[in-house]
């Protein structure tokens, strides 16, 4: 692959580590990619970091095609910096490029685009404890015309952003508020797809529940509004009498890589862990009769995030005495660790680019 470079003339004084948040701080350059029907990929360039030019009539702006994906790179203690299971970020970003008609990227030539971007801007991996450099890869059609019709032209960019420590007090355990009106997508919809129309779906019911002190919303299937589905931008797994569950993924869900590198870390320590379909209803009644004893998310951002409070149709019930349970604490300090590159990682996840 050829990949030109622009250097920034002006390169930014990297951020002090304490002020780091989520996304608001990003790099000196970005990564972009042009694609035309009959001619594919190409123009693939390093350029300064900084706006888009795009025609009023961007196919994005008013169709909503765009997917993206999230990852993170980690800077060991040994200073070297490591990726987490990139070719899954690869995949499933193909897979969603497909579901909204958008063109996919030779797998290869994707983890080529990646890694030599990463290491471009590899002196922006912070250091500091729990810090990372979250990597955010998106492609989104730009036609320049307003009829619907498959996409000819189309952006893939990739920019990356150095983030702080999720739990700067500690982990501490969230509330969840479980929704019954609003659904985030149905099967046969998007809800696989990692897009930026599954998030607007959801944003009404996410400001409804920050409003009633809830950090994120629980969204139940889109077809009967029984069955648990995921956490806004977290999959969800609960222990309930002695066993892992998580909801079997049926189309809706997003399949989610820290959600299948926590299943294969707890099959591989021998935990009873199950996929299949959860109920509302079952859950509500092990809140009741105690036998929920944790519930956590879990996604690239925070990773591993306990839930000390559910809240269902009024009904307020908490988790573990609004602790982190053993478990959730076991793949909080297993999983980061591998990624950091503290403990060993027997599944070959980790990803050195250095
Ligand atoms: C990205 C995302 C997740 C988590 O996926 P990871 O690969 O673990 O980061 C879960 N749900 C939604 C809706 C997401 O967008």
């Amino acid at each position: 692959m050829q990949i030109s470079v622009t250097r920034n003339p002006n390169p930014a004084v990297k951020p002090d580590p304490a002020t780091l948040g989520f996304g608001r701080i990003f790099t000196d350059h970005m990564f972009l990619m042009d694609y035309t029907a009959g001619e594919g990929w190409h123009d693939a360039r390093i350029v300064p970091f900084g706006p888009l030019s795009l025609h009023p009539a961007c196919t994005a702006l008013h169709y909503g095609s765009e997917i993206f994906e999230g990852l993170k790179a980690y800077r060991r203690a040994d200073g070297r910096v490591q990726l987490f299971r990139p070719m899954e970020n690869i995949r499933r970003m193909n897979r969603s490029a497909a579901r909204l008609c958008l063109p996919t990227i030779p797998e290869e030539d994707a983890l080529e685009i990646l890694t030599t971007f990463v290491s471009f801007e590899k002196d922006w991996v912070p250091s500091a404890p729990g810090t990372s450099l979250y990597i955010r890869p998106f492609l989104f059609g730009n036609d320049e015309n307003l009829g619907v019709h498959s996409v000819h032209h189309a952006t893939f960019a990739i920019i990356t952003s150095p983030v702080g420590s999720y739990y700067k007090e500690g982990i501490n355990p969230v509330k969840i508020m479980i929704e019954s009106e609003d659904v985030r997508a149905v099967r046969g919809g998007t809800g696989e797809a990692k897009c930026g129309g599954n998030y607007a779906a959801s944003n009404r019911a996410g400001e409804k529940a920050e409003k009633q002190g809830y950090s994120q919303v629980l969204w139940l299937d889109g077809v009967e509004q029984k069955y648990i589905e995921e956490v806004g931008a977290m999959n969800v797994m609960f222990k309930i009498a002695g066993e892992v569950v998580t909801p079997m993924l049926t189309g809706s869900i997003l399949p989610g890589i820290t959600r299948k590198s926590c299943l294969e870390l707890l099959r591989k320590e021998g935990y009873p862990v199950s996929e299949r379909r959860i109920s509302v209803d079952e859950l509500a009644q092990a809140m009741k009769d105690g036998t929920l004893e944790e519930a956590w998310g879990c996604g690239t951002a925070a990773v591993i995030s306990p839930i000390g409070e559910l809240c269902y149709q009024g009904k307020k019930y908490t988790v573990n005495g609004g602790e982190i349970g053993p478990v959730t604490h076991h793949l909080y300090d297993t999983m980061t660790g591998i990624q950091w590159g503290r403990i060993e990682d027997p599944f070959g996840w980790v990803y050195p680019l250095d």
